[in-house]
């Protein structure tokens, strides 16, 4: 059976940094319809330097899986745990935040004095209330380890979960899938998804028809939960990222960097986190 589209969600414009603005269509009022994901910010591709970086200080997060995929340029990433990772264009980094951590976005200084372009995603992807306490970690997740699916104007790089024969290697501790599409104008893919599965997919570049419907650079395509299967067409040379994941049906409460189950344990998250309980960054 094909999936229809629900909705297809426009990006709000948002100004994460004085005269930089990134497309967020997450959060959203549909958010029951596409948990267990809760924030999605497209930023880029803008130009960064030494004078005009991308980088954001140290600041906590409790509760949920906090993802970059970085398509273009470099971050540099420190956190609480000792973690420290360099991405490169490809790479992923998949962060359980968990019981807290502490951690900080930069690029490295040989990148900010050559310059160049910024092209990514972050994402945070809630955690079950059984696992919101659990041991913060983070995983990089190289270009290289990644499995690509090739076909003629067609690639789709497997980063999480199984999709046409293929497992990507980020771990996840609900069942997720996350392709990273890149097609060629005209290009066309079948793309397969667990019946059971929330489903969209987020144009980064391009144009694409999906189920009769033009979707567009920043577009959100949110799907019907009612088949397996929808065909995506280019009508210009496209980028996606399929997001699809075996829902989390419990209460979310987001309040600024934490994502719990109620009022009571955010009030909580804030507490601990101004007791110095989500430790240091060396
Ligand atoms: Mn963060």
């Amino acid at each position: 059976m094909k999936r229809t589209i629900n909705k297809i969600i426009k990006s709000q414009k948002q100004e994460i940094m004085p005269g930089r603005f990134i497309n967020a269509p997450l959060p959203s009022d549909e958010a029951d319809k596409i948990s267990p994901f809760i924030l999605l910010h497209h930023f880029g591709p803008f130009e960064i330097n030494y004078l005009n970086s991308f980088s954001f200080e140290a600041h906590p997060h409790r509760g949920f899986d906090a993802v970059t995929f970085l398509f273009e340029g470099e971050i540099q990433h420190r956190d609480s745990t000792g973690g420290y990772g360099r991405l490169k264009p490809g790479d992923v980094q998949w962060m359980t935040a968990g019981s807290g951590i502490l951690h900080e976005e930069s690029q490295p200084k040989d990148f900010l004095e050559t310059g160049g372009l910024i092209h990514g995603i972050q994402l945070w992807v809630n955690l079950p209330k059984a696992n919101k306490m659990t041991h913060p970690k983070y995983q990089d997740v190289q270009n290289e380890d990644i499995p690509v699916l090739k076909n003629i104007g067609v690639k789709e790089r497997v980063i999480a979960g199984n999709y046409k024969g293929m497992t990507g290697p980020a771990k996840t501790f609900t069942p997720i899938t996350a392709v990273h599409g890149i097609l060629s104008k005209g290009g066309k893919t079948k793309i397969e998804v667990p019946a059971d599965f929330n489903a969209c997919i987020y144009l980064t570049k391009g144009v694409v028809k999906i189920d009769d419907k033009t979707a567009d650079y920043a577009d959100l395509v949110l799907f019907n939960n009612n088949g397996t299967e929808f065909e995506a067409e280019a009508i210009e040379d496209s980028e996606f990222l399929l997001l699809a994941g075996k829902p989390i049906d419990e209460p979310v409460v987001q309040y600024g960097p934490f994502v719990m189950s109620s009022m009571g344990e955010i009030k909580q998250a804030f507490l601990d986190y101004r007791e110095g309980k989500f430790g240091n960054i060396n």
